[in-house]
């Protein structure tokens, strides 16, 4: 049995809980089947069988970095994707974007977009995921199931002697996994609709027609004394950042009279770590190049996806440290992938080099930052796995690019 461990795989960063070192690992504490899924993935009794490729075989390390530096340093310009990993391996690729004039994107930039347009063009009203518990009564779930993709989220948000009084579903079925002892109602309506009637009915606006349980949310929102409207990030649709708008108006509308917070679940993968660190060193989010001439940010044409469809990058590297679930892209250029050991079979092709790398919170230790990016929570590793961290694979690569 291990001592305490923050669990790296998804955003809610849960330290509550212990790792049995079974055969797979397995969650003590908690009947979490994301966390277990993912434990699946290691073997904590022995180091990973894996080895780094140059092309589909078998290399060293110096001479997989030496091809790597020597690929970053041929292309016009490389793309840093992926950034699944933790704080000090995203600070050591920004140095590493900066010593190749590369683009950084993560893999889940696209829903992380949502909420950083409406920050920019609106402001925002949060809270942290310590305040729910204390003092949310209400909590509306717009378009969000937070049991399917965090599933402790309700564990996290709710406890013995919280002051919540009733949760509500907006656009989606009441959440299995929410405790069953609190009240909760949903209220079958597309969030196009329901968010612009919210808005108007709490503003005492007229509104011509209304379904009756919206007319009710909003008397209750009204009257509640803290309110948290929670959105999932990946759930929105493209034009998302609309939605987060309508629901940072709706908030600021009940801020007038009362409290209200939105909360935003998304953040996986080190997406959450990714935008803090790069931010911070940068003052511009994801989506910006890092090139001797300056910095450029373009929140659309920086996209991973699209760079890729235009054909506007000429190398790929690409980092999946958590687990194989993030595979890399398939593209026909030079593709360096700094990855989880199982991720080695699909990284065999020409043109391809494979480091693998150790997992934040399970092979070493790291930090990460929470959904709601105010906290970085410290990663006890569960044991020495023996690999590089991707910030040492990162260092070694400046240090090759001079
Ligand atoms: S909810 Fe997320 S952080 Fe918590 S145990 Fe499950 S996967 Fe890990």
């Amino acid at each position: 049995m291990s001592e305490p461990w923050t669990c790296p795989f998804c955003a809610l960063l849960c330290d509550r809980y212990t790792v049995a070192h079974t055969a797979p690992p397995a969650l003590v504490g908690s009947d979490c089947p994301r966390a277990n899924d993912s434990l699946r993935h290691f073997d904590l009794s022995a180091p990973p069988a894996a080895s780094p490729l140059v092309d589909g075989a078998p290399a060293a390390l110096a001479d997989a970095l030496q091809a790597a530096a020597d690929r970053l340093r041929a292309a016009r310009q490389p793309l840093l994707g992926g950034l699944a990993t933790d704080v000090a391996g995203m600070r050591a690729l920004y140095r590493l974007a900066a010593a190749c004039g590369a683009v950084v994107d993560h893999a889940h930039a696209e829903s992380m977009q949502h909420g950083l347009r409406a920050l920019q063009d609106r402001g925002q009203y949060t809270c942290t995921l310590a305040e729910i518990p204390e003092r949310a009564e209400l909590i509306v779930c717009i378009g969000a199931l937070p049991g399917e993709a965090f599933p402790e989220f309700w564990r996290r948000a709710v406890r013995d002697g919280s002051p919540l009084r009733k949760v509500v579903f907006v656009g989606t079925p009441a959440d299995a996994r929410l405790r069953h002892d609190i009240e909760a109602e949903s209220i079958d309506i597309d969030l196009v609709d329901a968010l612009p009637l919210l808005n108007a009915l709490v503003a005492e606006r007229p509104v011509r027609e209304s379904p009756p349980a919206i007319v009710a949310l909003a008397d209750a929102l009204r009257a509640s004394r803290y309110s948290v409207l929670v959105w999932e990030a990946p759930r929105l649709a493209r034009h998302g950042a609309l939605a987060v708008e309508q629901l940072q108006r709706l908030a600021g509308e009940l801020n007038r009279t009362t409290r209200a917070a939105t909360f935003m679940l998304g953040g996986n993968d080190g997406a959450a770590t990714a935008q803090q660190v790069v931010t911070w060193l940068s003052g511009l989010p994801l989506r910006s190049r890092v090139a001797r001439s300056g910095l450029d940010h373009q929140p659309l044409r920086f996209g991973a996806s699209r760079l890729l469809a235009d054909g506007a990058i000429d190398a790929l590297l690409w980092v999946a440290s958590f687990g194989p679930q993030l595979a890399p892209p398939d593209v026909t250029m030079p593709r360096l992938v700094l990855g989880h050991p199982a991720l080695a079979a699909s990284c065999s092709a020409p043109d391809t080099i494979f480091i693998p790398v150790s997992t934040p919170g399970i092979g070493s230790d790291g930090h990460l930052f929470r959904t709601d990016s105010v906290v970085a929570l410290p990663l006890p590793r569960l044991v020495d796995d023996g690999l590089p961290t991707v910030a040492r694979i990162a260092d070694d690569l400046v240090e090759r690019l001079g």
